[in-house]
């Protein structure tokens, strides 16, 4: 599913790459992946199917900007919450590694590798969601070393070219068996596959080129953001070791619930009293919406639970078209502390109605009844 999947990834570009970059790589990759080039090859069929899913969003400015800012949730509106990414997050790099390391050795180039990726979970009121709100967030990650700049070689030297692989990070073995001779490729044990080695390492990070460090992260949230979206903060994940790339961070937002309304994508609802009377004879209501104060024409004879909207009252969608409507769900109150005048004044109403109220009389007086 590419959806758990940076579409930038899939198509190996990077996330500044213009429509030729991206329609370019798209071309090369799916001369690659075509299932009439890999017949009966169900991983290349998944993947042709990633990468043709991946490009419907890239090519298309419109879905690439929401993609940008809430990733495939974003695309697919709100839904499945933010469980479903939990697994999956720093598994990005991992991929990338899948596609284009791992998978076929010959292409993997030495040197240093991305930083994991990291999820942020931010907890967002219904309001500050409606309108968009700037955090500050506090996320601990690895940084980059400051002391060496991230290579993790002591300031004043540089790492050397490992001698052994002569820089490659790999090493070819010539094996001559009864069945012929076979060239095998292993990453370099000297140097880790990097390619390099650091003889003389930073003593600040102990040659890591990176160290956990508190950051101060300001997040712009977009109004009508709803839980399970995410958004991509680029290159404020971790550092990559010895000078790679930082990961993103994504922050997945969660909305809390609220006292008074109901969320359901960019229709909010909520109940109002309204009196027995009001609900029979009509009248307007003041409702209190998240967007201030609103008047509702309640009409006579109006139901217990029915329905009405205000339009336009409702949270806005991520992508800037308009706000959905408030539904307000009419719920009439049935007095439960009458005083004697109002007692009187419904004895009276149900009298004019002709509705039956035997039971409201006391005991002595049925008894009268059923002797006489
Ligand atoms: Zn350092
Ligand atoms: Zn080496």
């Amino acid at each position: 599913m590419a959806a758990d999947r940076d579409y930038y990834e899939i198509l190996g570009v990077p996330r500044t790459a213009g429509p030729e970059e991206i329609k370019r790589a798209y071309r090369k990759l799916a001369r690659k992946l075509h299932p009439d080039v890999n017949p009966d090859d169900p991983e290349s069929a998944e993947r042709f199917k990633d990468l043709n899913e991946a490009y419907e969003v890239l090519r298309d400015d419109g879905k690439r900007q929401v993609y940008d800012r809430y990733g495939a949730e974003g695309l697919r509106g709100a839904g499945a919450g933010g469980g479903a990414y939990a697994q999956d997050f720093g598994g990005f790099s991992d991929l990338f590694e899948a596609f284009f390391g791992a998978g076929s050795h010959s292409d993997r180039r030495p040197g240093p590798v991305r930083g994991d990726d990291l999820r942020y979970d931010i907890e967002l009121t219904l309001e500050e969601a409606a309108t968009g709100v700037e955090k500050s967030i506090r996320v601990n990650r690895l940084a980059s070393c400051e002391s060496c700049g991230g290579s993790g070689a002591q300031p004043g030297t540089t790492p050397e070219a490992c001698s052994t692989c002569r820089g490659s990070g790999q090493v070819r073995r010539q094996q001559n068996t009864i069945l012929g001779s076979f060239a095998t490729v292993t990453p370099c044990s000297v140097c880790g596959g990097e390619g390099t080695i650091i003889r003389h390492p930073c003593p600040r990070c102990s040659g890591q080129g990176r160290m956990r460090a508190t950051e101060q992260v300001k997040v712009k949230v977009v109004p009508g953001v709803d839980t399970g979206m995410r958004m991509r903060v680029a290159e404020k994940g971790n550092s990559g070791p010895k000078g790679g790339m930082p990961g993103d961070l994504y922050i997945i937002f969660h909305i809390k619930p609220h006292e008074r309304f109901h969320r359901q994508g960019e229709t909010l609802r909520c109940e109002a009293p309204v009196g027995m009377a009001q609900a029979a004879l009509g009248t307007r209501i003041k409702i209190e919406t998240i967007w201030g104060e609103k008047e509702l024409e309640i009409p006579a004879g109006t139901q217990h639970g029915e329905v009405f909207r205000i339009k336009g009252c409702g949270m806005p969608s991520v992508d800037g078209h308009g706000k959905g409507d408030l539904h307000v769900r009419a719920s009439v109150v049935v007095p439960r502390d009458l005083t004697g005048e109002q007692r009187e004044a419904l004895l009276k109403f149900a009298e004019l109605r002709g509705e039956n109220l035997d039971d409201d009389r006391g005991f002595f007086e049925k008894l009268k009844d059923s002797i006489f």
